[in-house]
């Protein structure tokens, strides 16, 4: 007989469900699909009234949540699967790790981790057969109580998996902020199928977890073109029922003795499983982004100093003008083609992104060989951002951009500004621009070392008035003459006593103008009249 309990029955029969046993679990199987050996199994909570039957979490599960009871049948579970284990242990069956479900209620229990322990202890179970799981959703209104759970976890050994993932608004920025181990991505979240927006979805994050080197569990994986699919782009560890359905304890035991089991790679070690070639799938949707829609871009690692680049498109060796294969570029290591020095900063802007998390850019100068141009010099433009990291491994996006030529007009224009100003030392020549339009004024070199001025002025002439380098009873005129600048005049001229010891100079105004005879900016200069003097000698 089975009839769902109301909410009254199941609160007043709770205590003694717990007591007596009805609520226990029942284990669903994880499998490798490409091996098709068994990885671990989930312990589902089931509650077996001797009455009513069989009840399913959905229908007590909010209930208990509810009256803040789920803790006490959550510890519950951890310690029928220890029970569990440890019968498995003692009577020399095979075993696998299980994983038990963490809900919101137990993150604000402070003793959560220290009891699942106790229980581990008395058991004696080696940490590494339990596993926790913990749903995106706990993490609704703040990472961080979750993510010291997560740590305190950690410290003892557990392995944490991160439960439905895809099922909240947030997941990307959730996984930032929470150091899982395994991530759980559930197929009825994501319209698992394999074509559509569903499929794209879930092929991105699975290559996601990929550079961020965790391993995935497809759960709910109901029919075989789910699993080819899911296989297919690189996650074969399944959990659904095209696999097993929930099974009560003596099923699982005899399941568990008719399959093989393997280990699943750990985090740690999951870089001897990080599928370069499926990376340069080039039938992949996220190949044709990266290849033909972003520019020169490249994927790369640091490690400790080291750097690998993992991919670059097309376009990242065009903007290098480089003979040289993508397969032959990434091959090579990145740090020989910077110039002297030039690495130091590159890293040290990779420093900045890892704390930033933010956009990082910094030029840095190449050298590359190659077959046809010989020997060339570059200037690279790069902004960073962090994507993932892996123990001390950061993974970063970077886009280039070939700014040498930039660099060089600016080199050559820092040569005739020098000369420029060492013609204005001499000639006792202060020079300066005037913006038409904004009212900004640049000042030369002279100007800011000698009077004090900014290399941007503001609303000119104004700041020059208030600080008394034109006097007050000059300030008009001089305000009108940027007036008539305004209004088209092509020169101006006085002579204008200057600064507070009213030294005379000869102030003029030259203005240029574009192409529809529109004045822009009018060039300023003041030569002392003293020197004026002595030129006409
Ligand atoms: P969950 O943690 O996502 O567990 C997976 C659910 O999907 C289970 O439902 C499982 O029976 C079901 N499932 C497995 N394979 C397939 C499949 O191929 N297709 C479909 N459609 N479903 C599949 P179940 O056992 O009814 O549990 C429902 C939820 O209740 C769980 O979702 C979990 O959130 C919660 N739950 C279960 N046990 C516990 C527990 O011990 N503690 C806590 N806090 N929550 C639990
Ligand atoms: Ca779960
Ligand atoms: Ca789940």
């Amino acid at each position: 007989m089975q009839k769902r309990m109301s909410e009254k029955e199941l609160l007043s029969h709770f205590d003694e469900a717990l007591e007596k046993g009805y609520i226990f679990a029942y284990y669903q199987p994880q499998f490798n699909h490409s091996t098709g050996r068994m990885i671990g199994a989930e312990a589902l909570m089931r509650w077996v009234d001797p009455k009513y039957g069989m009840q399913y979490p959905s229908d007590f599960i909010p209930v208990l949540e509810e009256q803040d009871l789920l803790y006490k049948a959550d510890i519950k579970m951890v310690e029928v699967a220890c029970k569990l284990l440890r019968f498995c242990f003692d009577n020399h069956l095979p075993v696998v790790p299980i994983s038990f479900n963490m809900s919101r209620n137990d993150i604000y229990k402070h003793e959560y981790v220290e009891e699942v322990e106790k229980i581990r202890d008395y058991y004696s179970i080696p940490v590494r057969y339990l596993r926790v799981e913990i749903t995106e959703t706990s993490a609704i209104g703040g990472t961080e109580l979750v993510a010291a759970v997560i740590e305190k976890f950690h410290k003892y050994g557990y392995i944490v998996e991160m439960d439905d993932f895809g099922s909240g608004y947030s997941s990307l920025n959730i996984l930032k902020d929470l150091n899982v181990d395994i991530i759980k991505l559930d197929l009825k979240f994501l319209d698992g199928g394999s074509g559509g927006r569903g499929g794209i979805i879930i092929k991105s994050v699975v290559q996601m977890a990929k550079w961020l080197k965790t391993p995935v569990i497809a759960e709910g994986v109901e029919t075989a073109k789910q699993a080819d699919f899911m296989n297919s782009i690189g996650c074969n560890y399944l959990q659904g029922y095209l696999y097993s359905k929930p099974l009560p304890e003596e099923q699982f035991l005899e399941k568990i003795q008719i399959t093989i089991h393997e280990t699943m790679t750990p985090t740690t070690n999951y870089s001897d499983e990080f599928d370069v070639d499926k990376f340069w799938d080039p039938e992949s949707f996220e190949t044709m982004i990266f290849s033909n829609f972003v520019g020169g871009a490249a994927i790369f690692s640091y490690d400790k100093g080291d750097m690998e680049l993992i991919r670059v498109n097309k376009k990242y060796i065009e903007t290098i003008s480089m003979n040289l294969s993508e397969k032959d570029f990434v091959d090579t290591d990145p740090a020989t083609f910077f110039a002297p020095g030039e690495i130091d900063v590159f890293v040290e802007t990779i420093k900045k992104a890892i704390v930033s998390h933010d956009e990082e850019i910094c030029d840095t100068w190449r050298t590359f060989t190659s077959r046809c141009c010989g020997k060339e010099d570059i200037c690279i433009r790069t902004s960073m951002r962090l994507i993932g990291n892996a123990e001390s491994e950061y993974i970063f996006y970077a886009i280039i951009q070939n700014v040498t030529a930039e660099k060089k007009i600016y080199a050559s224009m820092a040569d005739s500004e020098k000369r420029f100003k060492y013609a204005f030392e001499h000639s006792n020549t202060y020079a300066w621009e005037y913006m038409i339009d904004n009212k900004e004024m640049r000042p030369c070199f002279r100007c800011m070392r000698d009077l004090g001025l900014p290399p941007l002025l503001k609303n000119y002439p104004e700041p020059a008035i208030e600080v008394g380098i034109i006097p007050f009873d000059y300030a008009d005129m001089y305000r009108d003459w940027h007036k008539q600048l305004e209004k088209g005049t092509e020169s101006l001229e006085a002579i204008i006593p200057l600064t507070k010891q009213r030294i005379p100079f000869v102030v003029k105004y030259t203005t240029e103008f574009d192409d529809n005879g529109r004045p822009v900016k009018a060039y300023g200069s003041a030569t002392a009249v003293a020197q004026n003097l002595e030129n006409a000698d």
